[in-house]
C-alpha cells in the first residue's frame, strides 16, 4: 500500500473539527489520488446528536443510547450521518477521486481504535466491496493530551490492526 500523503491544512483542519466538537467525537472522510490526500469530507456525528437518528439502529442499541446523556453517548462511539457520507461517496465518484481516510476523533482516550471502532471498520470492509472503493485507513485523532493531539493511522482488515505512517505536506 502506497504511504499517504495528508496536507498539513487538512490535518490541522481535523484537529480544529475534533476540538470544537469535544466532548462529542468528531468523524469525516479523506479522498485523493495516488497517495496524495486532497479532499476533506467532515460528516456530522448522529450518535452527537440529541435523539440521534434511530433508522441507522437497531432497537436494543437505540434504546441503550437513549439512556445514556449526550457526552456518554458521543463517547462511545460515531456513527456517520447516511446521507451526508453517500454524498460525499457520489463526490469523490464524480471528481475519480479514491477514498483514503475514514477518521474520528477520540476526546478522551489515546489514538488506537476501540472495540467498537474495530467492529465498524470490519462491518465497513464488507460495504465497501459491494461498493468497489479502495481500501481506506482508519484515522484516529486522539485529545487526551489537549496541548498535543495525536493522530495515528490504521489498517483495519478481518479484525487485525496495524499501525501505518502517513506523511503530511
Ligand atoms: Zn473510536
Amino acid at each position: 500500500m502506497l504511504t499517504l500523503t495528508i496536507p498539513r491544512q487538512i490535518l490541522d483542519d481535523m484537529v480544529a473539527e475534533a476540538r470544537a466538537l469535544a466532548p462529542h467525537e468528531c468523524c469525516g472522510l479523506l479522498a485523493g489520488k495516488a497517495g496524495q490526500v486532497t479532499h476533506h469530507y467532515k460528516i456530522k456525528n448522529i450518535v452527537a446528536t440529541e435523539g440521534g437518528d434511530a433508522a441507522n439502529f437497531d432497537e436494543a442499541k437505540l434504546a441503550h443510547l437513549q439512556r445514556l446523556a449526550p457526552e456518554e453517548r458521543a463517547d462511545i462511539a460515531f456513527v456517520m450521518d447516511a446521507r451526508e457520507q453517500s454524498l460525499a461517496l457520489k463526490d469523490m465518484r464524480t471528481r475519480n477521486l479514491d477514498l483514503q481516510i475514514i477518521y474520528h476523533s477520540h476526546p478522551h482516550s489515546p489514538s488506537r481504535p476501540s472495540v467498537t471502532d474495530i467492529q465498524n471498520a470490519t462491518e465497513f470492509e464488507s460495504i465497501r466491496k459491494v461498493l468497489n472503493l479502495a481500501e481506506p485507513l482508519h484515522l484516529i485523532i486522539s485529545l487526551e493530551k489537549p496541548t498535543s493531539p495525536v493522530m495515528n493511522a490504521f489498517r483495519i482488515t478481518s479484525g487485525e490492526v496495524t499501525k501505518v505512517g502517513y506523511r503530511s505536506s
